[in-house]
């Protein structure tokens, strides 16, 4: 599944998840982008989290997406900071980023 952001159409903002007004033009016109490369801006590792049986915990990494908007994602490759990363959403609709 891909993933999209919504652009204003009056002042051409970009923000992720949607919103209802435009935070800078209080516009309400949103169309949509697809959102699939980005750059990755840090990285984090979530251990020890309740319910989950893998050791090596959860791979997380900030990503500025082209479109704009930095998004957390799950890490389905290894990755360093300055990576350019493909990003998409899993069934369960979280963000994934492997490396492009
Ligand atoms: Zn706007």
């Amino acid at each position: 599944m891909s993933l999209t952001v919504s652009s204003c159409i009056r002042c051409g903002t970009t923000v992720f998840p949607a919103r209802y007004l435009c935070p800078v033009c209080g516009g309400a016109e949103w169309s949509e982008i697809e959102a699939a490369r980005g750059t990755v801006t840090a990285l984090t590792v979530v251990r020890h989290r309740v319910g989950a049986h893998n050791s090596g915990g959860v791979h997380l990494a900030s990503v500025a997406m082209q479109a704009g908007p930095t998004v957390i994602a799950c890490l389905k490759s290894v990755a360093e900071k300055g990576d350019a990363v493909c990003l998409a959403l899993d069934e369960q609709h979280r963000i994934v980023a492997s490396r492009s």
